[in-house]
């Protein structure tokens, strides 16, 4: 029970996807274990935490929590009538 492995399981080392939020541009770091809440980061505090580039990684955009969540409030449906 004392073994602690270093794989994380559903992270595949050196081909996860880099989650980028489209708006602000914050990263989205690593999940230490699963159930691990999300955590988003700038570049460059991914780039120092990871000792890595973010350049020439594979790079999905998507929205971070915070902007998701503005998003959604943005869209919502409003009851205003623009025409006449
Ligand atoms: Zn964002």
């Amino acid at each position: 029970m004392a073994t602690f492995r270093q794989g994380v399981n559903g992270g595949l080392p050196g081909t996860s996807l880099i989650a980028m939020c489209c708006v602000c541009g914050l990263v989205r770091a690593r999940k230490a274990f699963a159930g691990d809440p999300d955590r988003w980061v700038t570049k460059r505090a991914y780039e120092h935490m990871y000792g890595m580039r973010l350049v020439g990684n594979p790079v999905t955009h998507t929205y971070c929590s915070g902007c998701h969540t503005d998003f959604m409030q943005r869209v919502r449906p409003t009851r205003q009538t623009l025409a006449p």
